[in-house]
């Protein structure tokens, strides 16, 4: 008998949410048996909230770490070390002659200093017609 009412005055009664501290309808929290009330001191929302946030610094982090492992991103890295050096010199967009601001582009990520200079759009062109670089992980 007692056991029903506790359920029922749960059932009515709204919860604090610790995170957001909001009263909320237990039906907001999820079930979490060694708390004293059978529920989780954070509501549904706030659970989603941190563990999709965190999710995503997750997937980030990943992200650039594969970054840094792939042959693509060390050799734009090298192609911009040797620009700032001298030892590349950056040239107009080597089809149409552009002068807007040119990118070091790759036809073979394992020639690292073997790039052309194309413009953005000769660039995109080019990537659209060929896809990907050789070599690029
Ligand atoms: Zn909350
Ligand atoms: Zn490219
Ligand atoms: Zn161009």
């Amino acid at each position: 008998m007692t056991k029903i009412v506790i359920v029922m005055i749960m059932q009515t009664f709204k919860k604090l949410c610790c995170s957001c501290k909001e009263e909320k309808e237990p039906h907001n929290f999820h079930n979490n048996k060694k708390s004293i009330d059978g529920k989780q001191a954070k509501c549904k929302q706030c659970t989603n909230e941190h563990s999709s946030k965190y999710r995503k610094e997750n997937r980030e982090k990943l992200q650039a770490k594969r970054n840094y492992n792939c042959k693509k991103y060390q050799a734009q890295q090298l192609v911009r070390t040797a620009v700032k050096k001298g030892r590349l010199i950056k040239t107009t967009c080597e089809q149409c002659d552009s002068l807007e601001k040119t990118i070091g582009h790759h036809d073979d990520y394992d020639k690292p200093l073997d790039v052309r200079w194309l413009c953005c759009a000769c660039h995109g062109a080019w990537h659209s017609e060929h896809g990907e670089a050789r070599n690029a992980r």
